[in-house]
């Protein structure tokens, strides 16, 4: 039996190609398999359960909530789509864990997370964090507001991240070496996966080792998981 790691699929309507790889794999692997677990940055963006039609989610939510009654399935939310809550739970039959989770994967105890928070040298990006994602008073009040609001709200948001991007070296957006090792011992793991940076690889650090998914734009990145090991595979893109 395996279990499935995915994460930053970005889906959104304008790459109908991401949303049909992801529904084979679902319907593929995933059905036959023992778990999946989403590491975060499903959806390109996401600003309330009660608004998921704006990323045209509706039959995407049905397809996890069919598959989830086969096969455990599990979601970690990511910095795109933290506002997601418990009518998510209810609508697609996912278990939503939260960010640095430790699980048993086989045996191993290993540490599953988005990856922003290991990106300790990105000062802005860890602001937003603090400020806005991780934020419980934040997230309430901007859920509470209606959904014309919340859009131009995000839309805000987005612009002055494509901004900040624009202007932070790429060692600055990638994790940060003592944030890993620190993550490692804090946990009590030598293992961890994670998603975010869309740099896929393994990586041996002087505490453990770390897997990095890649996103579903140029690599389809699936990391599969059994009793005899670990490995990183690319679904077919279509
Ligand atoms: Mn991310």
């Amino acid at each position: 039996m395996h279990t499935y790691f995915i994460s930053d699929l970005h889906l959104k309507p304008e790459q109908p190609h991401v949303i049909k790889a992801f529904t084979e794999f679902m319907l593929g692997k995933v059905v036959h398999a023992e778990k999946l677990y989403i590491l975060g940055d499903l959806f390109e963006f996401w600003i309330g359960d009660d608004a998921a039609g704006l990323v045209k989610a509706e039959p995407l939510l049905e397809l996890m909530k069919q598959v989830s009654t086969q096969t455990e399935c599990y979601f970690m939310a990511g910095n795109r789509d933290f506002l997601v809550r418990e009518k998510f739970t209810e609508l697609t039959g996912f278990t939503i864990l939260s960010d640095e989770t430790v699980i048993d994967l086989y045996g191993t105890p290993t540490l599953l997370l988005h990856g922003d928070s290991l990106c300790t040298d990105d000062i802005k990006h860890q602001e937003f964090r603090q400020t806005m994602m991780t934020n419980t008073e934040f997230c309430d009040q901007f859920l509470s507001l209606p959904i014309p609001q919340r859009i131009e709200q995000a839309q805000q948001a987005r612009m002055q991240s494509h901004e900040h991007k624009s202007q932070v070296s790429m060692e600055i957006m990638d994790v940060s070496e003592r944030s890993v090792e620190k993550a490692f011992s804090e946990h009590n793991v030598s293992q961890m996966i994670h998603g975010h940076t869309h740099r896929q690889n393994t990586h041996q650090h002087r505490n453990g080792v770390r897997y990095v998914l890649g996103d579903w734009h140029r690599t389809n990145s699936v990391m599969s998981a059994t009793h005899d090991g670990i490995s990183i595979s690319n679904e077919a893109i279509i």
